[in-house]
């Protein structure tokens, strides 16, 4: 009797919880270790860098991906990248509506750039720049390199032929039919 009193309370208390704070219930945590799980994976075939991702659907795995910068030969070979392109395909979209995005660490600039164009619900991440840092990945330059004046960059950025580069963004201007994203 007593026990059964103790469930039904257990219960009710964390599915309150979860109405609450529905994404951070026990398979948030569940996935979160999956993504790890593919880091592990990834580091232990030499395919690149320790860094996971899985994408969530409507409860579903639609993406996975790991680093495979050095394996595959391709810079832009992160976690974040491989499983957007997957859960994308899967979707047959260019956006991820609706999904959660399950990332081993916290993205740098450039998949923070490509989750903020794919526009996921939410991102829970796991270990912080500042862990990646430690064990060398360091990406604050980056951040360091966006506020700086383009002619002032490590790598230096000018303007060329602004004339011809143009008549693209005018043929887009023009198109009837373009599918706005
Ligand atoms: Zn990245």
């Amino acid at each position: 009797m007593c026990n059964n009193f103790n469930k039904k309370f257990i219960d009710e208390a964390s599915k309150a919880l979860r109405d609450q704070n529905e994404d951070a219930s026990d398979d948030a945590y569940g996935y979160m270790k999956q993504a790890a799980a593919i880091a592990i994976k990834g580091v232990l075939q030499n395919e690149g860098g320790p860094f996971g991702c899985v994408i969530i659907k409507g409860g579903e795995i639609i993406g996975r991906g790991n680093n495979k910068v050095t394996s595959s030969n391709d810079p832009t070979a992160h976690a974040e990248i491989m499983a957007i392109r997957e859960a994308c395909k899967t979707l047959n979209s260019f956006q991820l509506e609706d999904c959660i995005i399950y990332t081993s660490c916290e993205p740098c600039p450039m998949c923070l750039g490509a989750i903020y164009w794919a526009r996921p619900k939410k991102v829970y991440y796991g270990c912080s720049k500042t862990d990646a840092a430690k064990i060398g990945f360091d990406d604050k330059f980056i951040y360091q390199e966006l506020n700086m004046e383009l002619s002032k960059r490590k790598i230096p950025f000018e303007q060329l032929n602004r004339e011809e580069a143009m008549k693209a963004f005018k043929a887009w201007e023009e198109k009837e039919d373009k599918i706005e994203y």
